[in-house]
């Protein structure tokens, strides 16, 4: 069944060949998300139970509880498409293999990590929260984020045989902690599920506003239909009203999105979305509280599609999660400079 109540734009559909499965398009996926050109269509999901282990992705048992990160209905009028053109020629993969390794200590320890890095702070989002799903009361309590009132948190999805979007973000981030670390940066994590439930969207956001972050990323997993496979960086479109203003953050964010879109691809080997982005891997929204609130520059990377049976495959996979993290690392490390 459909996750999304807005399904995908009709546009974004046809940009998918069908004489081209997605393994075929793998050889030039780097090069593809290098060519970014900025498109959007809001995702739609709806969080799923978790008695849904047992039923195929087909006829999973959903619970009107609230939506994953999700836009309102009729949010697909809302989703933009960036301004063609604006996607930057100079995008690259960018490596960390070729990064000297840090130097040992006196003691064949490693010494503290200097460099262009040190003393840089990213701010890392594990998305939702696995004990969301005990306390739908609370994270339904809507929050302002300035253009409009959402709700506090959203219980993500889950794989068809139950392996929480939650535990997989907070898993992706904690690895994306490691390895920024080891780069001297600093790194904050906005929650290591040590609550009850959220953090709101709204403190997501203030966390990484308050640490002056250099960069912000929100880690999250889609769940849409079968068949809808590959990542996609979201980016946050430019909205003003109450506390949000994000005109100081767009362009940057952009940079950061596409070069960790670029390196996600590199090291996982995953494919663009092929049920919105147009290919690009990229979509910007205005509905995101995280995104409106943030005054630092910020994405949220959609790693796969649990709710399909392939890329769930990976997802659960501690060997490709790591890929992720690495990938999504190298492109912070990129947008860093270092
Ligand atoms: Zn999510």
């Amino acid at each position: 069944m459909r996750y999304d109540d807005s399904p995908p734009q009709p546009e974004s559909a046809s940009s998918i060949s069908p004489d081209r499965p997605w393994y075929a398009r793998r050889s030039t996926l780097v090069v593809a998300a290098a060519a970014l050109a900025p498109t959007c269509l809001a995702g739609w999901m709806v969080s799923q139970a978790l008695s849904g282990s047992g039923s195929g992705p087909e006829q999973p048992r959903t619970l009107p509880v609230t939506a994953s990160h999700a836009s309102s209905p009729g949010a697909d009028a809302k989703a933009r498409t960036g301004a063609p053109g604006s996607a930057s020629p100079t995008t690259t993969a960018t490596t960390a293999t070729g990064s000297p390794a840090a130097p040992s200590g006196p003691a064949g320890t490693p010494a503290p990590a200097k460099g262009p890095l040190a003393g840089r702070t990213v701010v890392i989002d594990p998305g939702h929260n696995t004990n969301n799903f005990q306390h739908t009361t609370e994270i339904n309590r809507k929050v302002d984020i300035g253009t409009t009132r959402k709700e506090c948190d959203t219980t993500g999805t889950t794989t068809a045989s139950g392996y929480k979007e939650a535990e997989f973000s907070l898993d992706v981030s904690r690895r994306m902690k490691a390895i920024l670390e080891a780069r001297g940066v600093k790194v904050v994590l906005t929650h290591e599920g040590e609550r009850a439930f959220g953090p709101c969207i709204d403190e997501r956001a203030r966390i990484g506003n308050a640490a002056v972050a250099d960069a912000v990323v929100s880690v999250h997993a889609d769940g849409t239909s079968a068949g809808n496979r590959g990542y996609h960086v979201i980016l946050p479109a430019r909205v003003k009203g109450g506390a949000a203003d994000t005109a100081a953050i767009v362009a940057p964010s952009r940079e950061l999105g596409e070069k960790i879109g670029a390196n996600f691809a590199r090291t996982t080997g995953s494919g663009p979305a092929n049920y919105l982005g147009s290919g690009t891997g990229l979509v910007v929204r205005d509905d995101l509280g995280g995104l409106n609130l943030s005054t630092r520059p910020k994405v949220f990377v959609e790693c796969g599609n649990m709710r399909d049976a392939k890329d769930a495959e990976r997802l659960t996979s501690p060997e490709w999660r790591q890929k992720a993290a690495q990938g999504i690392a190298d492109g912070i490390v990129g947008f860093l400079g270092g």
